[in-house]
This record gives structure tokens, sequence and C-alpha cells, in this order.
């Protein structure tokens, strides 16, 4: 793990976001441990830090200015408005239609034909979100620069289409159910509320 990606775990420990014990995550895999965004992103300088880390490790991939950081509901929303404040953009977000499913800009949001966007997200995983994101503002006229996100879970594998950073990229410990050695042990497990990482 690089010296960043283990300051980036610290933190989640120290804000009691690294969970440990036995897990259910979404692919419906069992793991020791969950990192849960939401319980770092809750204290706002943790939030602010790590917003200004991803926009400097952005800064490392980008050769043109950023006019924009959007990100989806409701993951990206802290991370993403923190980006935008170290980069000094203004910040946009995406929903689902409710009954659509489909990713929208509402709320008036608007991107102009060619502006410079960048997609910021808490945790990556397959990077679906995040592609969703990018049609979204491609068919909008955007031009997506680059993606971030805070933990990459996918070990890397995730490619969403354009150039990308994470601050920590984990291959996270899964098993399957019949081979979980959590489950032998007999370890209650855990479905956590959303976006297990
Ligand atoms: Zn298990």
């Amino acid at each position: 793990m690089t010296p960043q990606a283990e300051s980036v775990i610290d933190l989640f420990r120290a804000t009691g976001a690294y969970l440990e014990g036995h897990f259910r995550l979404t692919s419906g895999l069992h793991s020791p441990n969950y990192l849960q965004c939401a319980l770092v992103l809750r204290h706002a300088p943790a939030a602010e830090d790590l917003g200004r880390r991803l926009a400097a490790q952005l800064g490392t991939i980008l050769d043109e200015p950023v006019a924009l950081v959007v990100s989806p509901a409701l993951g990206g929303l802290i991370i993403g408005h923190e980006v935008a404040r170290a980069l000094g953009t203004p910040f946009l977000f995406t929903e689902r239609d409710p009954e659509t499913r489909k990713m929208l800009l509402r709320r008036g949001f608007t991107v102009q034909p060619g502006e410079t966007v960048v997609v910021v997200e808490d945790v990556i995983t397959t990077g679906g979100s995040t592609r969703e994101v990018i049609d979204t503002l491609h068919a909008a006229g955007a031009r997506v620069l680059a993606a971030g996100s805070i933990i990459d879970r996918s070990g890397g594998a995730a490619g969403v289409g354009v150039r990308r950073v994470a601050l920590a990229t984990l291959q996270v410990a899964a098993h399957r159910p019949e081979e979980c050695p959590l489950c032998r042990e007999g370890v209650p497990l855990v479905k956590p509320g959303s976006r297990p990482a």
C-alpha cells in the first residue's frame, strides 16, 4: 500500500469508519472489513482534507483546467463538494430518476458544451455509477477529463473510460459464503447499510 493509502486507511480507523467483523457485501460475498465512507466524511475537517488530497491527485493526471466537479448522489456528495472547493470550481450532482432509474442532472443543473469536468465518487467498486455519470455528462455535451474516488476497491481493475485516480486502491478480502471462514466460525453476519467498501 502507498504511504498515501496507508494514511487514508489510518484516517478511516481513527474516525471509526474502518469496520472489522463479518460483512455481506452488495456482491453477495462475505468480507472481514468494511470501509464506511460516510463515517469518515461526517467529520468536516477530514472531508476537507480528503478533498484536497483527491484534488491534488487528480492534478497529477490532468493537463488542462477543470471547470466543474460532478458526483453521483448520495455517496459522492460530500467528497465531490470538497474536491470542488479545493479546485475552486462549482459542484453539481446527478440523481437517479425514481421511475426510469436513469442518472440525471436535475434541480436546474446544466453543463455547457465542451465544459471540462471531473467525476468524483466516494468508492469505486465496478465503476458502474461513475460510468453512468460520465454518459450523462457526455450526452449533455461536456468533456469528462478524469474520475477520482477516495477508495478503489476493485484493486485498480475498474475501467470508467477516462483516466482515474483513487487515494487508496484495495483488493478487498472477500469470500463466497460457502467458503467463508467467518461463517465456519459462526461469527454473526452483518449487512451494512449502503455502499460497502
Ligand atoms: Zn461469511
